[in-house]
């Protein structure tokens, strides 16, 4: 057996779904990569910038490495949904997947130094230096979409990522699950997801300004999300998956929580309902341990719950916001308590002299600039 043989049967034994190798190159978007940035369209994610020039060259991340290899493991397609019709995006049912991909990754960088390829090796999931999209599809694993996502034949787009460089030379291409030759999913002249994206950031085919993605916004992004944007959330407190769901090459992707007893740990999100997710100020990382809910921190949480709640209004919303306005030390918090007070219940003369009330005692004048806005509109 060759080595690229030997790295795709233990893939394959380890549970991951699909697998492909790289070529060690600059991925082929670079160029809108840096454009992407230049035009600011990673929001606060700085650190995209501080590892641009390992992004745009892998070699560097690992000096020493030869190959890169992809991994994909297809994840959970039911939909999550909490009490009251908010929405957290599929991905993040159960465990953190960044902390079990990396141990399977361990698991098979031990695998095939046992069996003599090179080091040395270093795991990456998501948040990694490198364009893992990109590498994807130049591994054979997926197409590149209008959504910027990866599609995947067996899949859609319901799949993680995981690479892992290594020290060993590997023929790039293909593993068995997509071997050369298969058709790659294409998006033609669908534009689906761009039309049914709620904040209109597909910017262009292929191009997501995180600034306006929800995915970015309810994860990702610190501090006030913008009130031309917050009815647009709808019912989504974490991440999005509407240009997923919408993708036709998603429809018949299996519910890989069913197909592999290896994802028992997908189980609906531990802190419901909203409400608590909103009030409940005490042991968040408690709650939320190992879970991926915990990337927006506390204050990150519950500001998109008061924002939803707004959206999704209900007597228990009302209430819990009422008390988050009045009462949370965070004043991205009460901002967001405010806002959502108004969007859901506006007609409420209660409602407003709360509001109107908490403006008078509020010191911080970031919160109050947000408050005047929420009564007052954007020309304040
Ligand atoms: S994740 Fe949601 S907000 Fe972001 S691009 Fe997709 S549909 Fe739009
Ligand atoms: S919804 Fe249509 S355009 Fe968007 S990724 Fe899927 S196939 Fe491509």
């Amino acid at each position: 057996m060759k080595p690229h043989e030997i790295a795709f049967e233990i893939a394959q034994e380890l549970g991951f779904d699909l697998a492909g190798i790289a070529p060690l190159e600059a991925p082929h978007r670079a160029g809108e990569f840096q454009t992407w940035l230049e035009e600011g369209r990673h929001g606060s994610m700085e650190y995209l910038e501080r590892q641009k020039d390992r992004i745009l060259d892998p070699s560097r991340v690992l000096p020493d490495a030869r190959s890169l290899l992809i991994l994909g493991l297809g994840h959970a397609r039911a939909p999550l949904e909490l009490e009251g019709g908010a929405r957290v995006a599929r991905y993040a049912a159960g465990r953190d997947y960044h902390n079990w991909i990396s141990k399977r990754l361990q698991n098979l960088r031990r695998r095939l130094e046992a069996l003599g390829l090179r080091g040395p090796y270093r795991g990456i999931v998501d948040a990694g230096p490198i364009m893992e999209r990109a590498h994807a599809a130049a591994a054979g694993i997926g197409a590149e979409s209008k959504a910027a996502n990866l599609l995947s034949t067996a899949h859609g787009p319901w799949f993680f990522l995981g690479e892992l460089l290594l020290g060993e030379e590997l023929e790039p291409g293909p593993g068995p699950s997509n071997p050369p030759g298969m058709t790659l999913p294409n998006c033609g002249t669908c534009t689906a997801c761009i039309d049914a994206c709620p904040t209109e950031a597909i910017v262009a085919p292929g191009q997501v300004d995180a600034r306006r993605c929800i995915s970015y916004l309810t994860i990702e992004h610190r501090g006030p999300i913008e009130h031309d944007l917050r009815a647009s959330l709808g019912p989504w407190v974490f991440g999005c998956d509407v240009c997923s769901e919408v993708c036709p090459w998603g429809s018949d992707a299996p519910d890989a929580s069913a197909l592999l007893g290896t994802h028992a740990a997908f189980e609906a999100p531990e802190g419901s309902p909203l409400t608590g997710w909103l009030t409940h100020r005490e042991g968040f990382s408690v709650r939320f341990n190992g879970s991926p809910l915990q990337r927006p921190r506390r204050e990150g949480l519950a500001r998109n719950a008061a924002i939803v709640l707004g959206n999704l209004p209900s007597d228990e919303g009302r209430e819990a916001l009422l008390i988050a306005l009045a009462e949370d030390p965070a004043g991205v918090v009460r901002a967001a308590a405010a806002w959502g007070l108004l969007r859901g219940h506006g007609d409420d003369a209660g409602v407003r002299g709360a509001i109107e009330r908490a403006l008078e005692r509020e010191r911080d004048e970031a919160v109050r600039r947000d408050f005047n806005r929420t009564i007052r509109g954007p020309s304040v």
